[in-house]
């Protein structure tokens, strides 16, 4: 009788890159096994720990599987990347597998270590995994997570994110936010207070989302901002890339472009009254400051204040805040360099721009061609969106470095125009010059405002 392969099953599993959980991994390990009619002796689990030489944590399961594979037994993974991402680590488990005669396992195959072919492609496939593994930590490392395994994203990617995709097949696995993920979130948030659908859309072409107003707003209204996955028109479940906001406020976003009062103004929308709601952060949690004074504050003739609009954090005077928040911005405008006036910025942002465009537009050429027959192979199309990519970000990095509003040459030559600025482009000015910060302070009540409390830096 032949005796039968002993296995040990490895599943790994961590929470930025949830395409599987463990029971998942070990059920098709299991499975490939009885395939094979190969006997499982142990399966070892390390859970929601990198395996990457980035994670720096242990993995006790990995050190146990070094101990107890002997010659003959077969390792199985589920796929590459959840033995190792990390070349040194790949190295090592080759080399414990060939010298101890044990077979690697994956993706429903054999390999043979002591076998020069099989080394070559388990070890392009720790490379890819490598490479993955560069792409997690990225994303991570930006404070964004991956969801589950479901809601994998198809169509057309919105701006905002870029595909992340499987560096075997080239199949896009999932979103991640781009460059451009910023300017959609500071679109939605001058949508909801109050700024004009033309404002915003002329806005957000400057920062390189170009595109229509009417093509602004149903962007705008996409589910796969909120992190929600549509199919066929219907919302049907979380998504698996990050959301640049929450569902709430997509439904806030779509209850503001339905408001009567910005529909009866021709997309005019509701001007904003406030001059640093949201510009204006809390210096605690970050979150934007909104208007406040109820009714109860005015009947004891309280004034009008900011306050931190997640959670209280800070609140201040409103007068003597915008006071100082616009002596600093004409402060700021007065020390510009004029020879980079003369230009605006203008000329060097719409280069930049133009490039971007044409890089994306050769990108998109590449992505059609591959839908083609003959056209590029998925793993040589995601090598060009690798080397593309890179160059679209900086090219729309350096046309936002160099925009400049117009706004700010005419406010440079007649600093007096700053009284005839409506709110929005008051607003506008103040952006794109200074930050603010507004701290905890020391002084009592509302009565009390100190300059030295709020932190005005150059945008
Ligand atoms: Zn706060």
């Amino acid at each position: 009788m032949m005796t039968s392969m002993e296995a040990v099953i490895y599943a790994r599993v961590s929470q930025d890159h949830g395409t599987r959980s463990v029971q998942e991994q070990e059920r098709e390990c299991r499975e490939f096994c009885d395939r094979q009619g190969w006997n499982v002796t142990r399966v070892l689990t390390d859970n929601d720990i990198g395996a990457s030489r980035y994670s720096g944590k242990d993995r006790p399961a990995y050190r146990e599987l070094k101990e107890i594979l002997r010659p003959g037994d077969v390792l199985v993974t589920w796929e590459a990347s959840r033995a190792q991402r990390d070349l040194a680590a790949y190295v090592e488990l080759r080399n414990l597998c060939a010298d101890r005669g044990v077979k690697w396992a994956y993706n429903g195959r054999v390999f043979d270590l002591s076998d020069g072919d099989d080394r070559f492609g388990t070890g392009l496939d720790a490379l890819l995994a490598e490479k993955e593994a560069e792409q997690i930590r990225a994303r991570v490392l930006r404070g964004k997570r991956s969801a589950a395994a479901e809601g994998r994203p198809s169509g057309k990617t919105p701006p905002g994110y870029r595909p992340v995709r499987d560096p075997r097949t080239g199949r896009t696995v999932t979103w991640e936010p781009d460059e451009v993920a910023p300017v959609m979130q500071e679109a939605a948030r001058r949508i909801l207070e109050g700024e004009t659908l033309r404002e915003v859309t002329r806005w957000a072409n400057e920062q390189g989302v170009t595109g229509t107003h009417r093509q602004m707003r149903d962007r705008l209204h996409l589910a796969s901002y909120a992190g929600l996955r549509v199919h066929q028109g219907k919302v049907v479940g979380e998504a698996n890339w990050p959301a640049l906001w929450s569902p709430e406020q997509r439904d806030q976003i779509i209850a503001a472009f339905a408001d009567p009062a910005r529909r009866a103004s021709g997309g005019g929308g509701v001007p904003v009254r406030h001059l640093l709601a949201g510009i204006a952060r809390c210096g605690v949690c970050g979150a934007g400051m909104r208007h406040y004074w109820p009714p109860s504050a005015q009947k004891i003739s309280a004034p009008p204040a900011y306050v931190c609009s997640d959670g209280l954090h800070v609140r201040r005077q409103a007068k003597p805040l915008e006071k100082a928040v616009v002596r600093a911005t004409l402060a700021r405008i007065r020390t510009i360099d004029r020879a980079q006036l003369a230009d605006d910025g203008g000329a060097a942002a719409a280069a930049a721009r133009r490039e971007a465009q044409e890089l994306q537009d050769r990108l998109d050429e590449f992505t059609v061609a591959a839908a083609e027959p003959g056209g590029p192979s998925p793993r040589a199309l995601a090598a060009i969106e690798q080397k593309l990519q890179p160059q679209i970000d900086a090219a729309l990095a350096r046309a936002r470095a160099s925009y400049r509003s117009p706004l700010i040459g005419r406010l440079a030559e007649n600093p007096e125009d700053w009284t005839v600025l409506t709110v929005v482009e008051r607003r506008e000015v103040i952006r794109s010059m200074v930050t603010v910060r507004v701290m905890p302070t020391q002084s009592r009540g509302v009565a009390g405002f100190r300059r030295e409390d709020v932190e005005i830096h150059p945008a």
